[in-house]
């Protein structure tokens, strides 16, 4: 057991829960890291985003006109394929880069749209979801960004579900408590996951 993929929906914490996996000294593969990573200034994906959708997809630094891209991919779905079919595969390749280099007794993959994806499904041992309701979520990404709720509820509905989530998941972490309170859910699920490992 090697691979714990991490995922929720927006807003769930996910990217707090895989920081403290960190602070544990678990390596931590982050494919919103990479993609980001790949869309940034001198990101190898830039390129191939300039040539197929102009020169307005990218700032006069050549780093990723989010805003531009986000408006185009919602609004177009043939653009959001495009967006992906240059995406993908460059963020797989790089995650798997990541993984094989990895020391840790077990690493984390944290994937934002994992359980959509048969590929990162099959990539991962187990699956760690974390939850949170609705609410709390839109709540928690409108103080975090510069979104509205009207946005965020957006992004929620193309992601799949809660139901789906936790019929996928191996591990659950509700966090609906205080960061205490999800440092102690973590740092359980860290010690199975070490006895897990061991056994293997
Ligand atoms: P995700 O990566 O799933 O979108 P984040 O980890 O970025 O979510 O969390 C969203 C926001 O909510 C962040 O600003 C984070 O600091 C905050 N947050 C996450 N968990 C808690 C919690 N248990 N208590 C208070 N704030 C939290």
């Amino acid at each position: 057991m090697k691979v714990i993929g991490l995922t929720g929906g927006i807003g769930s914490g996910k990217t707090t829960v895989s920081d403290l996996f960190g602070e544990l000294d678990i390596d931590v593969v982050d494919a919103d890291v990479v993609s980001r990573q790949l869309t940034a200034v001198n990101g190898s994906a830039m390129p191939e985003i300039i040539r197929l959708f102009g020169p307005e997809a990218a700032f006069p630094n050549g780093s990723m006109n989010r805003k531009f891209i986000r408006e185009l991919v919602f609004s177009d779905p043939e653009a959001k394929t495009v967006l992906e079919n240059i995406l993908h595969p460059l963020i797989r390749k790089e995650c798997q880069r990541q993984l094989d280099v990895s020391q840790s007794p077990y690493t984390i993959l944290s994937v934002p749209l994992l359980i959509e994806s048969p590929f990162w499904r099959s990539s991962v041992d187990r699956l760690l979801v974390v939850e949170a309701p609705e609410a709390l979520r839109i709540e928690r990404v409108v103080q975090r960004s510069n979104l509205l709720s009207e946005a965020v509820k957006k992004i929620i509905s193309t992601q799949a579900t809660t139901a789906q989530r936790l019929d996928a998941a191996d591990d659950v972490i509700e966090n609906v408590g205080t960061f205490e309170m999800l440092k102690g859910s973590v740092l359980k699920l860290h010690s199975m996951y070490l006895s897990l490992t061991k056994k293997d």
